[in-house]
């Protein structure tokens, strides 16, 4: 398998067949965002595609998935990704899903009908940063689509019945809008109704805007405690019925389940974390 840089993706898609379908990510403009600044956002072509497909073919057969990497695989013109789709299905027969990452100006270029096209095709879980609901925040960090932009891809998404996860960042709104971005955060989410809400905590890189903006005294963090205030109010304001993981290792400590079902318990366990009774991830060992 030929992969160029970094591979990045989901702690989920860990036992997935990675196919890097584009290298980097076609917009790599987020500011905390340090995942691709080394790659210039390319499709591979169908020849190198083809050769990796091969690859797995002969290597990867106990592998029932597969992730199209890099950063916005979505961005591919969707004639190709039609095709990529179908030559999968042909070729690597036993694969049972497609995943792949996705932002919501490429979801939105694609109509319901051809999502579902997509999702006959294999294509059965799209994975989407929204980092924040809250609009100041995606302005200022970026991320190239407000609120409504992004309810509105992800509402394209569940209508087809592809699975969407959806990651949030905790800390990405800075110390001032904390929570202000936790109740937004939440509020999207209730209008979007993913299938899956999976929650990191920000880290700043030396590589990124962000992290330029933190060491000039521009952008400052919640601390601990704050970080874990945001959290509860996010969870306090979640109406969703959805898997909810908060277990990626940029976190101080793990929470997964279901909402409804585990309200209680996210909450007990994030007041331990506020009064100092949990058992936090030492700073050197959280990751992105
Ligand atoms: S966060 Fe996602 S959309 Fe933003 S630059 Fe990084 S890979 Fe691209």
């Amino acid at each position: 398998m030929h992969y160029e840089g970094t591979v990045i993706r989901p702690p989920s898609e860990a036992h997935s067949i990675i196919l890097q379908v584009t290298l980097g990510c076609s917009h790599n403009r987020c500011t905390f965002c340090g995942a691709y600044r080394d790659k210039r956002f390319r499709i591979r072509n169908d020849e190198e595609i083809g050769r990796d497909i091969g690859f797995a073919g002969r290597h990867c057969r106990r592998q029932k998935t597969v992730f199209l990497a890099d950063g916005d695989a979505l961005a591919m013109p969707y004639p190709r990704l039609r095709a990529l789709c179908r030559r999968i299905r042909r070729e690597l027969p036993w694969v049972r899903r497609i995943a792949l990452y996705a932002n919501s100006r490429d979801i939105l270029r694609l109509d319901v009908e051809q999502l579902a096209e997509l999702k006959e095709l294999g294509l059965g879980r799209i994975y989407m940063g929204l980092e924040s609901g809250d609009d100041a925040t995606l302005a200022a960090i970026g991320k190239g689509a407000d609120s409504a932009t992004m309810i509105e891809a992800g509402r394209r998404v569940r209508r087809t019945g592809i699975f969407l996860s959806v990651t949030c960042l905790l800390g990405i709104a800075g110390k001032d809008r904390s929570l202000a971005h936790a109740r937004a955060t939440a509020e999207v989410l209730n209008r979007m109704q993913p299938s899956q809400v999976a929650v990191l905590t920000l880290m700043l890189l030396d590589n990124t805007e962000l992290g330029r903006q933190a060491r000039q005294g521009v952008f400052r963090m919640p601390d601990r405690t704050g970080l874990f205030r945001e959290l509860q109010t996010m969870i306090r304001g979640l109406e969703l019925r959805a898997q909810f993981q908060a277990n990626h290792a940029s976190n101080y400590f793990s929470l997964d389940g279901r909402l409804p079902r585990d309200r209680e318990r996210f909450l007990a366990t994030v007041e331990q974390a506020i009064s100092g009774a949990l058992h936090l991830t030492p700073e050197s060992q959280r990751a992105l």
